[in-house]
């Protein structure tokens, strides 16, 4: 069966509607929280602000296209709104809203002062020249005006942009606010204009971090460190490509990676620096010499110790989850897995490391970039990995800890669990899972935190 044939079918048996999981989660999450206050279920799942806006853009062959782009602020509890912009042709508010809420959690969860939001424009980017995107995105930062703001919203990198367009994003900005220092307006800036050090691996040496600390601290996957670990990584763009670099440099084997047109296999290990320069010549990674084609499908069942989805939401499923054979499975991109999945790994042992930790290395440098230019400073790399460590060690173990007292919870209660829990197969609240974990340790500092403001007025 095809990749696409295995998604149409997986979409028969469950709903993939990304609102849903959100919501699904949130449930499953503030059910295990004791005294959770339930006024504020719905100022935690609801978007505060969505913007949806439309524009004209001039073609390099002289027609006019309009195109939408969207905005939204999740939450701003714990202040500015922080999230990338993402140009996909299939983009739409549903999700830009999940990945508003993903930040929310993350932002929390990494213990940095940041709200939840994103961002994006409805436009496949693979057929657009530079001058298109350069005049898409200094249009659609017009239309947002001052919904962005160093300390009201500050946009970053995702899918499909990087630091040039983090660059006219500045640029555009500045041009509306002139005479006043604008850096921290936009994170995932070129260096020369105020970027970070570290910023543009910062993600996937986030999830290098979160993945050796997991190991260090438990003995769940029967590994305790990287060393000749096979590892298969799906998505080979910002993240995807740089995780491969790096956890082959910790000692791991890299035995798959794909791109959106498909995907290679070696079994001996694939010599990455070699991948990223066919893929900088060809545009994809189908092809390097003395390697196997194998379809994202075919990615995600391999038989590896390590499996990173760095690529689009909703790739392990109902329909594929049974089959993966992966121990652990660190999600680099946002949302790959889908509720429906994570009920059938939890069942079959499959450990999962969330979202919301592994790939908030991005958020914290972005975090490190704003302060700089507020500081007008630029601070080595070095000191800025060492600080990003902390954190995400400080988060795993917050979350590993959180897993281990719910765990032991659930085994305590398990004669009392309240039968509808038990029916839903979609809440995993007994045995908790990690992602559950997460969830459950970032809900509640962002309930302390609102109660201890008080619900205006
Ligand atoms: P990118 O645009 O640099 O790369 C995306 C890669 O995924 C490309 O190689 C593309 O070919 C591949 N791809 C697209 N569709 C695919 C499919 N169906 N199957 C397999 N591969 C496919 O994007 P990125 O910045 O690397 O983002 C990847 C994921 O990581 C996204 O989910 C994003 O939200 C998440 N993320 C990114 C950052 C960041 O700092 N860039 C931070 C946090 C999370």
């Amino acid at each position: 069966m095809t990749g696409s044939e295995v998604l149409a079918q997986a979409t028969e048996l469950e709903d993939m509607d990304l609102s849903k999981t959100s919501l699904q989660r949130l449930r499953c999450a503030t059910n295990l929280l004791d005294g959770f206050h339930r006024g504020l279920f719905g100022f935690l799942h609801a978007p505060k602000r969505t913007l949806s806006v439309n524009f004209p853009v001039e073609m390099d062959d002289g027609s006019v296209q309009i195109f939408q782009g969207f905005r939204v602020l999740h939450n701003q509890i714990l202040g500015p709104g922080k999230g990338g912009i993402r140009y996909h042709p299939a983009l739409s508010v549903e999700e830009v809203q999940f990945l508003a809420a993903e930040m929310t959690w993350k932002c929390a969860l990494v213990d940095i002062p940041f709200g939840g939001a994103k961002g994006g424009v409805v436009c496949d980017p693979k057929v657009l020249s530079e001058d298109e995107l350069r005049r898409i995105t200094r249009r659609y930062i017009t239309e947002l005006g001052d919904a962005i703001g160093p300390n009201t919203d500050i946009p970053a990198p995702d899918m499909y942009t990087n630091a040039q367009t983090m660059a006219w994003i500045y640029d555009t900005y500045e041009v509306l606010h002139p005479r006043r220092n604008n850096r921290s307006v936009v994170t995932g800036k070129p260096i020369e204009l105020g970027g970070s050090h570290g910023r543009r691996e910062a993600t996937a040496r986030g999830a290098l971090y979160a993945t050796q600390r997991f190991l260090e601290q438990t003995t769940l996957c029967g590994f305790q460190d990287l060393s000749d670990v096979r590892v298969a990584v799906q998505g080979f763009g910002n993240v995807g490509a740089i995780a491969a670099q790096l956890f082959a440099e910790a000692g791991a084997i890299i035995v798959a990676v794909s791109d959106s047109q498909g995907g290679i296999y070696d079994e001996r290990g694939l010599d990455i620096e070699a991948v990223l320069a066919y893929k900088q010549t060809h545009n994809t990674v189908v092809g390097v010499p003395e390697t196997m084609s194998i379809t994202n499908a075919d990615l995600l069942e391999l038989d590896c110790d390590i499996l990173i989805p760095a690529a689009q939401s909703n790739q392990i499923h109902k329909g594929n989850a049974a089959r993966i054979k992966a121990k652990l499975i660190v999600e680099a991109a946002n949302g790959p897995t889908t509720p429906g999945a994570d009920a059938i790994l939890l069942e079959n042992g499959v450990h999962l490391l969330p979202d919301i930790l592994v790939n908030a290395g991005g958020v914290v440098v972005s975090y490190y970039e704003w302060v700089q230019n507020f500081e007008h400073e630029q601070w080595e790399l070095e000191l800025i990995n060492q600080k990003l460590k902390q954190k995400i060690h400080k988060a795993v173990d917050r979350v590993v800890d959180r897993w281990g007292a719910l765990s032991a919870e659930a085994e305590r209660a398990q004669s009392n669990v309240p039968s509808d829990r038990q029916a839903d197969e979609h809440c995993p609240c007994y045995p908790v899972d990690l992602r559950t974990a997460a969830l459950v340790a970032t809900i509640e500092h962002l309930v302390k935190v609102t109660l201890s403001r008080g619900i205006w007025p």
